[in-house]
């Protein structure tokens, strides 16, 4: 993030890629303004939410022409700082790892897997979607030099914490977890932890008990 985006709160800064791939989106289909109630259908976040979150951002939406879609483009675009490209080393080439080498996050171009770490020597040495698989030995000389911010974690949970210290011995900043393990990190690091099992159960346990109110419609 830059710094005009670091005084914004959490949950707004995390809503930011959804406003932005769909701003993204109406601009290439060449509309100019766009109202809190489309947005609000769009990405399913209600329009006062949206426009708490917009004011932070400084875009003032008038009444009845709601927001220039130029603009917003162009406060995403720096705020998330497109023109730079962050790199990102994916750790565990399963199945889910491997799921990830082949999407690549292509539709974020600033972010791109660069690299990838297994310690199963039918794997190492070769590569998906372009993306090299290295031995784990070889974790903290390839991630210094390609300068390698953000790493994603799919190993199985038993090994994620050793990893994890090395890669917090190695300068990373940032680590989406999706294994089910708890880590600890120093204060530096930020972890997002995504456990699909968990998120799947929690699904299905509001539709079963809440299916007349969803609350939880939006994220
Ligand atoms: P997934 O959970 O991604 O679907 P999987 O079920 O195919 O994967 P897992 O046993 O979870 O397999 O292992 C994921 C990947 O992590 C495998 O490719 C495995 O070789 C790799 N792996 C296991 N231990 C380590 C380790 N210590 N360091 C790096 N990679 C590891």
């Amino acid at each position: 993030m830059s710094q005009d985006t670091m005084k914004i709160p959490q949950a707004t800064a995390k809503r930011l890629p959804l406003y932005y791939r769909f701003i993204q989106n109406l601009h290439a289909s060449g509309k100019q303004r766009v109202s809190s109630a489309e947005l609000s259908e769009a990405v399913k976040v209600d329009s006062a939410t949206i426009r708490r979150d917009f004011s932070y951002f400084g875009a003032l939406g008038k009444k009845g022409y709601g927001y220039n879609v130029g603009h917003l483009l162009s406060f995403f675009r720096k705020a998330l700082d497109q023109d730079e490209v962050t790199n990102v080393a994916l750790i565990g080439v399963g199945n889910l790892g491997t799921a990830f080498l082949n999407y690549n996050f292509m539709k974020n171009n600033n972010t791109k897997i660069k690299m990838a770490f297994d310690v199963d020597p039918e794997k190492v040495g070769t590569s998906i979607g372009e993306v090299p698989i290295y031995h784990l030995d070889e974790l903290e000389k390839q991630l210094t030099s390609a300068s390698v911010q953000v790493a994603i974690l799919t190993v199985p949970s038993s090994a994620a914490q050793s990893i994890t210290d090395r890669l917090a011995a190695s300068n990373i900043k940032g680590l989406l977890n999706f294994t089910p393990a708890r880590l600890s990190v120093p204060a530096a690091i930020r972890v997002h932890h995504i456990d699909l099992a968990v998120e799947l159960q929690s699904l299905v346990y509001f539709l079963k008990n809440y299916s007349d109110s969803p609350e939880e419609k939006s994220q």
